[in-house]
C-alpha cells in the first residue's frame, strides 16, 4: 500500500504564458501527510493555551484522529473547549448558538476538526470573536475589516478545501441561496492534511465531496485570467485564474481523477485516499484564487430547492456546464485531457473526451445524470436560472459569458440528460 503523494506531470499550459503576474494567498503552515493531524495540539500552540476545538458529534465517535488531537492539546499544556455543535450546511443559527455559549471567556485559537461545515464555522466564530457586529455585515467579498482569531483546520473529508480557502458558506432562513463570506482573512493559519483521517468517511460523502473537488479544479482552471486584478488587492478576493493557481488545478485533477476511481474500489486504501486528499487540497488553492462558476452558481438555487448536498449537485450539473462552455475553453480541457494521458488526436476532440472523462468518473461513482432524479421540475428552470444569474461572482469567472437564458439553457439540457 503506497501512502506517497501522487506522482504529477507538471502542466503545459500554453494560454496562461501571457500573464504576467501570479499570486498565492494560502495558510503559512500547510502539512500533508499520514499523522500530520496529530500534530495540531503542537500548531495551535504556537498561537495560545486556550484553544477552542470545533467539531460535531459524528467526527468526535467515528473519527480515531479527533481523540488523537485532544491528546496533543493535553499534551502541550493546553485549556481546551470543545464545542460539537457544528451542522451540516453551517445554518447560521448553530453559528450564534456556539458563539453565545463560549460567553467571555477568552479564546486564542480554535482547532477546527471535521468536514467543510465544520471548518467554515469555525472560521465564522473566529470573525465574531475577532469583530463586532452581526454574520450579515460581512457577507459577499472582502467585507471583513482585519485579521480573526487563528484557525488550525483538519480535514476529515476531502472535498470542499475549506482547510486552505478564504471562504465560509453558511445558510441564512432570510435568504432564498446559500451565503457565502470571502475575505483574505479567513484563511486558516495552518492546515493540516492528512489522509488517515478520511479513512472513516463513508462513500457516499466521499463520492460527494471529491466530485466537488474535482469541479473546483475544473472551474478554477478553465476560468479566464484577469492581469489587472492584482492590482486592486485586496478588492476581490477571486482575480481570475494565474499560472500558480493553474499548477494547483492541474494537479488536482491529475490525482483526483484515477484517486476517485481507486477510492470507490478500495475505500480503505491509505494511497487512494492520500491522492484526493491531495487532490482536494490542491483544488481548494485553485479556486481560493479564480474561483468557481457555473455549476457552483446553478447549485446554489438548486441546493436551496431541493435539500441536496453541495457535491452532489455540481456532480450531475459539471458535465453539461462543461458542454455548454466547451468551445470557449478549448485549448484548457484539451491540456487537461492531455495529462490524463487521452488518446492522440485533435484539441477539439481532446476538449470533447474530458468532458466525457467527467461524465464518466460521476456515474462511476453513482452520480444520477439528470437534475430530475433530484426533485427538479421543468418549471422551476426559470427560477433556477434567474437565482443562479444573480451570483456574479460565480458567473463572471465562467470562459462563456452565462446570462439568464444560458443558464436555463444548461437546466433544461441537465433536466433531459441531454
Ligand atoms: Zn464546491
Amino acid at each position: 500500500m503506497s501512502t506517497d503523494i501522487p506522482s504529477l506531470q507538471p502542466p503545459q499550459t500554453r494560454h496562461t504564458a501571457v500573464v504576467g503576474s501570479a499570486f498565492l494567498r494560502v495558510p503559512p503552515t500547510v502539512a500533508f501527510g499520514p499523522g500530520v493531524a496529530r500534530r495540531a495540539g503542537e500548531v495551535a500552540s504556537q498561537f495560545g493555551r486556550k484553544v477552542l476545538v470545533c467539531s460535531d458529534r459524528t467526527v468526535s465517535e467515528f473519527v480515531p484522529a479527533y481523540d488523537a488531537v485532544l491528546d496533543n492539546l493535553d499534551r502541550t499544556g493546553a485549556e481546551t473547549r470543545v464545542c460539537l455543535d457544528a451542522m451540516p450546511d453551517v445554518p447560521i443559527g448553530s453559528v450564534i448558538e456556539c458563539f453565545a455559549t463560549l460567553g467571555h471567556d477568552p479564546v486564542e485559537v480554535i482547532v477546527a476538526i471535521g468536514g467543510g461545515s465544520v471548518i467554515d464555522t469555525a472560521k465564522l466564530l473566529a470573525l465574531l470573536l475577532s469583530h463586532s457586529g452581526t454574520l450579515a455585515d460581512y457577507y459577499g467579498e472582502n467585507e471583513v475589516p482585519g485579521p480573526c482569531l487563528p484557525v488550525v483546520a483538519v480535514p476529515t473529508t476531502a472535498g470542499t478545501g475549506s482547510e486552505v480557502s478564504p471562504v465560509a458558506v453558511l445558510t441564512d432562513p432570510h435568504d432564498r441561496v446559500k451565503i457565502g463570506i470571502a475575505s483574505s482573512h479567513l484563511v486558516p493559519r495552518a492546515a493540516l492534511c492528512d489522509p488517515e483521517t478520511t479513512l472513516s468517511c463513508p462513500p457516499t460523502v466521499t463520492a460527494y465531496s471529491g466530485m466537488d473537488a474535482l469541479v473546483h479544479a475544473l472551474e478554477a482552471y478553465l476560468c479566464p485570467p484577469r492581469p489587472d486584478a492584482w492590482e486592486a488587492y485586496p478588492g476581490e478576493v477571486f482575480k481570475g485564474k494565474n499560472p500558480l493557481s493553474d499548477m494547483f488545478a492541474a494537479s488536482a485533477v491529475q490525482a483526483l481523477c484515477p484517486g476517485l476511481e481507486q477510492v470507490l474500489r478500495e475505500p480503505t486504501n491509505l494511497g487512494a485516499r492520500t491522492a484526493v486528499l491531495f487532490g482536494s487540497m490542491c483544488a481548494g488553492v485553485a479556486f481560493s484564487h479564480a474561483g468557481t462558476a457555473g455549476a457552483h452558481a446553478l447549485q446554489y438555487p438548486i441546493g436551496t430547492l431541493t435539500g441536496t448536498p453541495h457535491g452532489l449537485g455540481v456532480a450531475i450539473l459539471a458535465p453539461y456546464v462543461l458542454d455548454y462552455v466547451k468551445d470557449h475553453a478549448t485549448v484548457q480541457l484539451a491540456e487537461l485531457a492531455s495529462m490524463l494521458g487521452a488518446p492522440a488526436c485533435s484539441e477539439s476532440d481532446a476538449a470533447t473526451w474530458m468532458v466525457d472523462e467527467v461524465a464518466r468518473i460521476g456515474k462511476l461513482l453513482g452520480i444520477p445524470t439528470t437534475l430530475a432524479a433530484i426533485g427538479v421540475r421543468a418549471d422551476d428552470a426559470r427560477r433556477i436560472a434567474q437565482d443562479a444569474s444573480k451570483i456574479v461572482r460565480l458567473t463572471k469567472n465562467s470562459p462563456r459569458p452565462l446570462d439568464v437564458d444560458d443558464l436555463e439553457t444548461i437546466v433544461i439540457r441537465a433536466l433531459r440528460g441531454a
